[in-house]
């Protein structure tokens, strides 16, 4: 039995002086206004359940800030994100997910959804092991010490006229779903990862093949996740190709449902918002990515309001910071709608957490017994949050923290990082600033 005595935590309200009790990775009980027994831990500052970042492309690391500056459009920067995908192999793959992983730990995060589709060789070549990278992933995140799942995506075609794949998409491809499906069920799940299905987009996937990724997550209960509408100009291809908008789509290929989690969905239409709130799809918003990249602002209101949850991904990495993340899906409408009050804040910090730990298929996001033993301290004490009270603090962490202000993170009841150190590598900096240089020098 392992203890952890909180200062200040975020139960079903904020709560003093609260005892946490673990075992065998998971809480057995959570008490508030108790006093610290003599072998607790202390945890100063407000504990908040671990933080889940629904969607990741580790190996994106790499472009922060290089891709940022200056040119063009999302479409331009696809062009340098591939020359980055083409080059990477499985120990490049390694080493930057790994310091990118210590970068989400240090960060509150403590469960990440791993968006993956570099499976195959460059030029599409199979490995020895047709899934190196996806283990080397799950390898880089038991290192690091967060929890993953791996959502291996079915990549199959260029485009929506049937294009096949080429150059750097090479390597995204299985071919056909039926052989995506084998490959995907000799994947090893262990008790910090679990692995779940991707369709990467109706771009790269034929309806019949949606419905066998479909079919595959709903065999094995698992996660199915998919990027939605991201820009106008798939949902144009798609409205030409097929008659229907890629929400409409998904719909009938038997795609949408509790386990889906539809990723970014910025540009949809009345109707799109209704299917998927209607089938309580999770919608995973991705806004310091989104406004990176210039795809707009999605209606996240409309989508809670009609029964979709919200969960947030740091997505191409251009910033890891889910407090950072959260306050976007508010002020971003305010931008858009010119008003205010579109989340409240107790909404925004349930996308950080419970939201995202549901998206990704664990049992985790609430600090309750039973539940997984994940939960971050936030420094009250930073130039930041000096000042707080009682009465507005839910709303000063979610408008105010930054990643900088987590001190101490424990996953499945162990402690990983405390007074903002990780526990087990004492200079993730120069990991990553290693990984970086490596990765860059091959494109
Ligand atoms: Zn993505």
């Amino acid at each position: 039995l392992t203890s952890w005595h909180a200062e200040l935590a975020w139960l079903d309200g904020l709560r003093r002086r609260v005892l946490l009790e673990c075992a065998d990775g998971r809480l057995t009980s959570v008490r508030a206004g108790v006093e610290p027994p003599a072998q607790a831990r202390r945890l100063r500052g407000l504990v908040l359940p671990g933080l889940a970042n629904v969607h990741s492309h580790a190996f994106q690391r790499a472009l922060r800030g290089r891709a940022q500056a200056g040119g063009a459009d999302f479409w331009s920067w696809r062009q340098l994100m591939y020359r980055l995908a083409g080059s990477l192999d499985p120990d490049g793959l390694f080493e930057l997910a790994r310091a990118t992983y210590l970068e989400m730990l240090l960060a509150g995060i403590t469960t990440v959804g791993e968006f993956h589709y570099l499976h195959h060789g460059p030029g599409g070549r199979p490995y020895s092991d047709r899934n190196q990278t996806g283990l080397a992933l799950a390898a880089a995140a038991r290192e690091a010490g967060l929890r993953m799942t791996l959502l291996d995506a079915c990549y199959l075609r260029g485009g929506l006229d049937g294009r096949p794949l080429e150059g750097a998409q090479l390597r995204f491809g299985d071919y056909s779903a039926a052989a995506w499906a084998e490959r995907v069920d000799a994947l090893p799940e262990g008790p910090a990862v679990k692995v779940g299905a991707a369709i990467h987009s109706v771009r790269a996937v034929d309806e019949a093949s949606m419905s066998v990724v479909a079919e595959w997550a709903a065999r094995r209960q698992a996660p199915l996740h998919v990027h939605v509408s991201e820009q106008p100009a798939e949902n144009q291809d798609c409205l030409a190709a097929t008659g229907l908008t890629p929400s409409a789509l998904l719909e009938r290929a038997g795609a949408l449902g509790p386990r889906t989690t539809a990723v970014h969905a910025t540009h949809l239409a009345a109707r799109d918002i209704g299917l998927l709130g209607a089938a309580r799809t999770s919608v995973c918003l991705c806004p310091t990515t989104e406004r990176d990249l210039a795809d707009g602002v999605g209606p996240a209101a409309a989508l809670a309001g009609a029964g979709s949850p919200l969960c947030l991904g740091s997505d191409s990495q251009a910033v890891i910071d889910l407090f950072e993340e959260a306050r976007a899906v508010e002020l971003d409408q305010r931008l858009v709608s010119g008003r205010r009050g579109h989340h409240r804040p107790e909404d925004l910090l349930h996308a950080m957490t419970a939201g995202g730990a549901a998206a990704l298929g664990w049992d985790a996001g609430r600090l309750e017994p039973g539940l997984l033993a994940d939960f971050v301290a936030v420094d009250l004490d930073s130039v930041r949050l000096a000042g707080w009270q009682d009465a507005d603090l839910v709303a000063q962490a979610v408008y105010a923290a930054t990643a900088a202000e987590v001190t101490d993170v424990v996953v499945g009841g162990r402690q990983v990082v405390a007074e903002g150190r990780h526990l087990s590598e004492p200079n993730p900096g120069a990991l990553l600033d290693a990984a970086v240089r490596r990765a860059l020098s091959g494109i």
